[in-house]
């Protein structure tokens, strides 16, 4: 997802920590650099929820190392999350977050059929074994939603629990 500076606009470029977490700075030599401290915000206030495609979005979720989503496609990018998955993901419940995908699915009229349920499935195993800590929520200003990055970011090692 794209992710701008709620500041000056800008696009932000994003950052690898070693730990697995990620941060966003204005580009290296821009002038914004030196005047201001970025304010990451989605770029696109109408992004969905990655997982389950409801919107508004409330929370980033962090991955170290890209989810294969199909044969051909993976995403290393942090993953934005509606107010529904961000509860059942931060209380580690992901039995549910596949009831409620698979039931948000059925209603909108997709035909889901047993690979595809275990498709989802496997996404969301790998979502848990790579993430870097629970769902890091959105705090929304005017007009704006910025994550929460003035705080320390997460400690890595997201608890596990029953499948
Ligand atoms: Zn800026
Ligand atoms: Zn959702």
């Amino acid at each position: 997802m794209q992710i701008s500076c709620g500041s000056c606009r800008r696009a932000l470029n994003r950052v690898d920590h070693p730990d697995g977490y990620q941060y966003w700075v204005h580009a290296f030599g821009q002038e914004e650099d030196g005047t201001h401290e970025p304010r990451p915000i989605l770029a696109e206030p109408h992004y969905r929820c990655d997982i389950c495609n409801d919107e508004p979005v409330t929370s980033l979720f962090f991955v170290s190392g890209a989810v294969r989503i199909t044969a051909i496609s993976s995403s290393d990018d942090p993953w934005a999350l509606c107010s529904v998955c961000t509860d059942l993901i931060a209380n580690n419940d992901w039995r549910a977050l596949l009831d409620h995908v698979t039931t948000r699915f059925r209603n909108l009229g997709a035909h889901l059929f047993p690979h595809s349920v275990a498709d989802i499935q496997r996404i969301h195993k790998q979502l848990r074994r790579l993430a870097v800590g629970p769902p890091v929520p959105l705090t929304t200003g005017p007009g704006s939603q910025t994550p929460g990055f003035e705080q320390e970011p997460p400690t890595p090692g997201f608890p596990s629990g029953p499948a």
